[in-house]
């Protein structure tokens, strides 16, 4: 199983995830001409897409959906309450509804829906399994719920966001209201969130962790980088560490 982030921070998000034949973009919050850009460098071309895994309705999470799902025929997993709300988005997507908990397979993938806790309806977090290795990506959520954490054992890779450094935040110059929905439970990760979620996931088998949705107001790859490094380097596993950029497409990782 591998895994490549076109692009990911505040701004937009898309990551494609591969095995053996099976190729899942998990959101499209960039423009469906980006995703295409980000496919080829894959190797990939939109049409070699089998699904679509949604997170969420924010615009960094589907914004370049319509477009994309106009052009392909794989269909779009997301979660059942959601599902009526993008269908005007995107009428033209061919919508499968998921629910938290339960598995669904997506060619070469089971693939596990898992809730998250954040302002938008139903978000989920996907944990993918094939050719025996599990990848857990989860983004957007302001807590971190025991029963996720629970699913969340014995992956080989995490996906996980690292929105924000308080202080940078606090400093930001943004409304407080904003300032408390990002650091609120409904909100976002940070950086320290982010590390407490890898530590207690740590096993001799986590291989990867990916930092992902920096906020490029609040946080920087080396601020979130040097946090998370400083927990790894504890670890016995010694997992490696990627950071994800918006501008920047991370190459295929290996789980
Ligand atoms: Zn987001
Ligand atoms: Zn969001």
């Amino acid at each position: 199983m591998k895994i490549s982030v076109l692009a990911s921070s505040s701004r937009g998000n898309a990551s494609v995830i591969s095995a053996g034949e099976t190729a899942i973009l998990v959101d499209a919050g960039i423009s469906a001409r980006r995703i295409k850009l980000g496919l080829e460098a894959c190797g990939l071309a939109p049409g070699d897409l089998t699904g679509i895994c949604i997170t969420h309705e924010h615009t960094d999470h589907i914004s370049g959906l319509a477009v994309l799902s106009g052009k392909v025929t794989a269909p779009v997993y997301c979660s059942r309450y959601l599902r009526d709300d993008l269908r005007f988005l995107a009428p033209k997507a061919d919508f499968t509804y998921v629910e938290p908990g339960v598995k669904v397979q997506i060619g070469d993938f089971t693939v596990l829906p898992v809730s998250v806790s954040h302002d938008a309806i139903d978000p989920l977090g996907y944990i993918f399994e094939a050719q025996g290795v599990r990848l857990g990506y989860i983004t957007d959520t302001g807590d971190i719920a025991p029963k996720m954490l629970s699913a969340l054992r014995g992956l080989n890779a995490i996906y996980l966001e690292s929105n924000y450094d308080p202080e940078m935040l606090q400093n930001s110059g943004r409304p407080l209201d904003l300032i408390g929905r990002i650091e609120g439970q409904w909100g976002h990760l940070s950086n320290a969130q982010a590390c407490e979620l890898v530590s207690q996931i740590a096993h001799p088998d986590l291989r990867h962790v990916i930092l992902a949705h920096l906020s490029p107001e609040c946080n920087t790859p080396a601020c979130a980088g040097k946090a998370m490094q400083e927990v790894l380097n504890k670890l016995e596993c010694a997992p490696k560490l990627h950071i994800a950029k918006q501008a920047e497409q991370l190459a295929w990782i290996e789980v």
